[in-house]
């Protein structure tokens, strides 16, 4: 199956009746960006930056930073490559920083509600972010981002400090695109709002799943309630893509669901602009992103919303497109 897959890797991802999408690759470290080309990643759909502090002893310095964006920038050569900021907290610690004791970590003081706190951390990477921005084709995006004013208070800060740099004689692209993750039901809900000032949205399923469903992502006990198929989720997705749709943005997906096979032919129904995904997930997307009618596709969404559960909702998939 990999040999056949193989064929792919130069292929564009255009569905029978020839409506594009974009299928990008998931990475932690700029040396990941190979496997994303290899398998024929048209794009970085996240760059989980946490990475970087975490497998390090202090707070990582500009000059750091700017030297691994550069490099994924540059190695996607011009392809669009979409850098989360800090996404630290809930289970994710750091050796040199206090986190406050929370009785609930994952909703607690985290990723965009640390930064907003901590200015001084967030200036710091979103200083390296447009120092590397000529380099490539950079978004930037923000995670967790529950209210419209936390994406406005993020990106007037981002303006500040690109202000900040060009006033330094420190070029900076004029082309960077500011985004947020839908990864809370609210922004979700909200998202007609939000795509007002954010240039594109990307859905984290893996947080959206949990956070809908109150089940937390490694608990094992109750797994069962991780259902990337319940048709709330399927409508919280549809609200973000229309939303975006409606303010001429676009919307991509970077949660586990983006590489899912099944999940591919319903997200393209309902419009999704860009799937983000491990690299080795790419060519089996693509092949059946190839294989599918948009149209036919948009019917079975459709009808996909209309389900109790999740399980009527992947038997019906299962049965189309494996007709
Ligand atoms: C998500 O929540 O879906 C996501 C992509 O981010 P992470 O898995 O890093 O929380
Ligand atoms: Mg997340």
């Amino acid at each position: 199956e990999k040999e056949a897959l193989k064929v792919l890797v130069d292929k564009p991802s255009i569905s029978k009746d020839g409506h594009h999408v974009e299928l990008a690759g998931n990475i932690g470290t700029p040396k990941d960006v190979e496997g994303v080309l290899e398998n024929g990643g048209e794009g970085v759909g996240l760059y989980r930056t946490e990475f970087l502090y975490m497998n390090s002893q202090e707070f990582p310095t500009e000059d750091e930073q700017f030297i691994a964006y550069k490099m994924v920038l540059e190695g996607m050569k011009g392809k669009r490559v979409v850098v989360r900021t800090l996404d630290i907290g809930g289970d994710k610690k750091l050796p040199y920083f206090e986190f406050p004791e929370e009785m609930n970590p994952f909703l607690g003081y985290r990723a965009i509600r640390l930064c907003l706190d901590r200015k001084d951390i967030f200036r710091t990477q979103l200083r390296a972010l447009c120092r590397a921005s000529i380099y490539g084709r950079l978004c930037i995006m923000f995670p967790m981002i529950a209210t419209v004013n936390e994406f406005v208070e993020a990106k007037a800060f981002f303006e500040e400090c690109k202000a900040e740099l060009i006033a330094e004689g420190v070029e900076v692209s004029d082309n960077i695109e500011v985004g947020m993750m839908v990864e809370i039901p609210a922004a979700a809900v909200l998202a007609d709002q939000f795509a007002k000032h954010a240039d594109f949205f990307s859905i984290g399923t893996n947080d959206l799943i949990q956070y809908s469903m109150a089940a937390d992502r490694m608990s094992e006990k109750v797994s069962y309630l991780y259902q990337p198929y319940n048709p709330a989720i399927l409508r919280l997705i549809k609200m973000t893509i229309d939303g975006a749709h409606k303010e001429g943005k676009w919307a991509g997906m970077c949660g586990e669901m983006a590489g899912e096979p099944n999940a591919v032919a319903i997200l393209l129904g309902l419009g999704l602009d860009e799937f983000s995904m491990s690299a080795t997930s790419i060519l089996r997307a693509r092949k059946m992103v190839t294989s599918l009618d948009k149209k036919e596709m948009e019917a079975v969404a459709e009808k996909c919303l209309s389900f109790e559960t999740a399980a009527e909702v992947e038997a019906y998939v299962e049965s189309v497109i494996n007709k």
